[in-house]
């Protein structure tokens, strides 16, 4: 399975790429500064085995929080649906991805949702194994099945300098400890998360890992059930309620398809039956979404009718 350049989408990449300059690359974790600001790559996986690219393709990015949804779609089936939102809510927050705020002030005191750090850290504390290791192993290999390819691996200098600087995760951490939201060893669940957050991938990757959500979890090559279908839902809900952080309402007006960002820059949306969308746009907005990404995805939902509503 190959991905084509095409002419009509690079013609949308070069129009929206110079939005880049109004946008900030991040930089609280030190490693992702060091990237160009204005890389800007897109691929779209169709069900039919076809996929398009534009921009450099081939650059890779972590994949920050995106991986909050694939680590989300593992847990559910880990532990069941009752187990998981036992411990974490379904509403969005209306806040920024990292603020600890809510975690006090909600009753009974748990994360709102899995698409904020906290909530993402809750469930990453769900992923069975019987080590630091063997968990990371099974994150690998569903995340290497999602995305057909078993050499995807993480970026250990991102991962380090996140692990360096991760005050405010850590603290997110302690407090939910303290009420019994997760358990086990801080330091091991910070090296998990932060490794899980470094998995790296180019945008045709992605966009096939958004492929498998739009058929609902099966692979759109073989026909496989990588996720069940219901777990594949209820990751696609929380990805338009709460995937672009305290943006996603303004996004479902303007775009209307789940999708989930990182602080890369890289965006994973997926159009219904149809579509997997994988963008990488370092330069980010105010709010920490991919600046020209969403520009793209503003284009492209107009154009071709993407929304869901
Ligand atoms: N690893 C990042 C963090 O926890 C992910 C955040 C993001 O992409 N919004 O801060």
């Amino acid at each position: 399975m190959t991905c084509e350049s095409n002419a009509d989408l690079q013609e949308i990449v070069d129009e929206v790429r110079s939005i880049a300059e109004e946008g900030k690359v991040a930089d609280y974790i030190p490693a992702l500064s060091k990237v160009d600001k204005n890389d800007l790559s897109v691929a779209i996986y169709e069900r039919n085995n076809k996929c398009i690219f534009a921009g450099d393709y081939k650059n890779k990015f972590t994949l920050q929080s995106i991986s909050k949804v694939l680590i989300l779609a593992l847990a559910l089936q880990d532990r069941g649906i009752d187990y998981v939102f036992d411990r974490v809510g379904m509403e969005p927050t209306g806040d920024p991805f990292n603020s600890i705020s809510k975690l006090e002030t909600s009753i009974p005191s748990k994360p709102l949702n899995p698409m904020i750090n906290a909530g993402a850290l809750a469930v990453t504390n769900m992923i069975k194994g019987e080590s630091e290791r063997e968990k990371w192993d099974r994150i690998l290999q569903f995340v290497g099945c999602l995305a057909n390819n078993k050499q995807i691996s993480y970026d250990l200098e991102v991962a380090n300098s996140e692990l360096e600087t991760a005050f405010l995760n850590r603290a997110l951490c302690y407090f939910m400890k303290q009420h019994k939201v997760i358990h086990g060893d801080i330091e091991e669940l910070m090296m998990l998360y932060t490794k899980q957050c470094a998995i790296e991938m180019n945008c045709f990757q992605l966009a096939r890992i958004g492929a498998v959500f739009a058929l609902n979890g099966l692979d759109p090559e073989t026909g496989e059930r990588l996720i069940p279908i219901h777990i594949a839902r209820i990751c696609k809900t929380f990805m338009v309620t709460c995937g672009m952080y305290n943006a996603s309402g303004e996004f479902a007006i303007k775009v209307g398809i789940p999708a989930k960002s990182g602080v890369s820059g890289g965006i994973l949306g997926v159009v219904p039956e149809k579509y997997g969308i994988g963008i990488f746009g370092p330069a980010l907005d105010n709010k920490g979404n991919s600046i020209a990404g969403i520009k793209l995805l503003e284009i492209l939902t107009k154009r071709y009718n993407f929304s869901i509503f």
